[in-house]
């Protein structure tokens, strides 16, 4: 089955070296220390055209192999991953900023093989729908074809994979467009699992939003798997309603987490601390806005300024750091601005909110806002990193309407002693996903999806595999 023979990097210089193109390329910088990480190629238009055909040639094949050989094949892209699992942390830590250790590189990589594992594993049989005296009605899950996959710059090994999985696993091929900050990790990734592919099922076009426009709008697609913010999912919504292509949008969230009274401030702290700060708060499903009971506020603030001096922010590739950097120089600015006019509005810092000038890296320090007012920006707003606003208040029902008051719902979290009541809370939450007791702890067994403007479509789970599927109903 493989085209290119099963190769283990020592380092990531050399998987890089294995990527680099022969010439030109942009330059993608490490934003902890603004070295030289590696080249990109600039993939044009064309570029994707050409995939794209190549991409459709290999489908009837990839989908003749059957759900077995299709199977085996992930197993065994997942145990590639594996044999290159370091070189593929160092080198996304480097390209994404994310420290190895932490929920960050090293357990984003063990999540590519996870999600390749668990979906290479869904049985998808035919389902009986009617079957009796009048006749039978049976439902069948056929390939679409090619499916694109655009994806984001925060987790974007795990994000493709969550893309090109369940495709694959359909037996639809599949053109992927990384991030234009984070295309070297994504290339990365796919060389490994193509060692275990055949040619063309699976192709990485390394470009800008034009290519991401054309991707979308392409005759040629038919089925995009889109990962980012609502605004770009907006656009694609636009650019694929002339090829009424099938879309699954994973757009941006604003989660809440609301804790009732009867929650344990120091049982709960380092929970709702990885819950927000995880990948440095740049997290689709991180919780950007907590909303306490005032008779447990001080001591929820209190305890999450303990966790939060125990966790050291710094270059990825020390081992003693667990949070790093934003990626990139704009979404800096978004945290700097958010943070600074909740300052300017008299909320109280309780800790960070004082980034260092003069360093290298866009490092914006782990910051706690309390006694902000529900309508600041900076809990309105996605801020997509390491400032988390903290809003008191009094009622139930108070808490569920803030939680509930913004346009988008991805997910959410209740912390209670109480499973009962939590459940009960969790009920009225308009999200996709509502934890209890934890936040953002997805599963590739467990559909996840967005409310609202979080997006539409489910993945993971035999829910998210029908999505890459077309419903076919055969009627006798
Ligand atoms: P983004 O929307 O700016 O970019 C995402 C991708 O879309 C990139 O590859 C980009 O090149 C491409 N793109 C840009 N314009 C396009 C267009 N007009 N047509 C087609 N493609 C286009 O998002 P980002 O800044 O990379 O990611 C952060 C956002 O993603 C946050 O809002 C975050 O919440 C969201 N996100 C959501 C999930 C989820 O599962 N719901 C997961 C991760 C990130």
């Amino acid at each position: 089955m493989s085209t290119e023979s099963t190769q283990t990097f020592a380092t990531a210089e050399d998987l890089l070296a294995s990527l680099e193109p022969e010439v030109g390329g942009r330059e993608m910088l490490d934003p902890a220390t603004g070295e030289v990480v590696g080249r990109a190629p600039e993939h044009t238009v064309s570029d994707l055209d050409a995939a794209i055909n190549d991409a459709h040639l290999a489908q009837p094949a990839w989908a003749a192999l059957g759900h077995e050989a299709r199977r085996e094949a992930m197993n065994t892209a997942a145990d590639a991953i594996e044999a290159n699992a370091e070189a593929l942390a160092v080198l996304l830590s480097r390209e994404q900023g994310k420290t190895l250790n932490g929920p960050n590189a090293r357990f984003e990589v063990g999540a590519c093989v996870a999600w390749l594992r668990t979906t290479a594993g869904f049985e998808l049989e035919p389902e009986i729908l009617v079957d009796d005296e009048g006749g039978k009605a049976e439902l069948h899950y056929r390939p679409l074809g090619v499916v694109g996959a655009i994806g984001p710059w925060n987790w974007p090994m795990m994000i493709s994979v969550w893309q090109l999985a369940p495709a694959l696993r359909m037996g639809n091929t599949v053109v992927l467009k990384p991030s234009e900050y984070t295309p070297l990790s994504v290339l990365a990734l796919a060389k490994i699992i193509n060692s275990a592919l055949p040619e063309h099922v699976l192709q990485v076009i390394s470009g800008g939003r034009e290519v991401g426009e054309a991707l979308s709008s392409h005759a040629g697609i038919d089925k995009i798997m889109f990962t980012g913010s609502t605004a770009t999912g907006k656009a694609i919504i636009r650019s694929s309603a002339d090829t009424v292509k099938r879309i699954t949008l994973e757009l941006g969230g604003n989660d809440a987490g609301i804790v009732l009274p009867d929650a344990d401030p120091q049982a709960i702290a380092t929970d709702l601390f990885w819950g927000a700060f995880i990948n440095t708060g740049q997290t689709c499903a991180a919780l950007k806005r907590l909303y306490v009971h005032e008779d447990i506020y001080d001591a929820v603030c209190d305890a999450l300024v303990e966790v939060a001096g125990q966790m050291p922010m710094g270059v990825g590739l020390d081992e003693n750091n667990v949070l790093g950097p934003l990626q990139n120089k704009a979404q800096f600015d978004i945290v700097a601005s958010l943070v600074q006019q909740a300052k300017d509005s008299g909320a109280r810092v309780l800790v960070g909110a004082d980034p260092q000038d003069g360093q290298p890296g866009y490092f914006y320090p782990t910051t706690l806002v309390a006694d902000i007012e529900n309508s600041n920006e900076l809990v309105t707003q996605e801020q997509f990193g390491p400032a988390l606003p903290i809003i008191k208040y009094s009622t139930t029902e108070q808490a569920i309407q803030m939680a509930n008051g913004l346009e988008v719902g991805l997910g959410a979290s209740v912390w209670s002693s109480n499973i009962e009541s939590a459940r009960e809370v969790a009920a009225r939450v308009q999200a996709g996903t509502v934890w209890i007791n934890k936040h953002g702890a997805v599963d590739p067994r467990v559909p996840f999806g967005g409310a609202k403007q979080s997006g539409y479509g489910l993945e993971f789970g035999v829910a998210g595999l029908k999505h890459l599927g077309q419903p076919q109903v055969i009627s006798y």
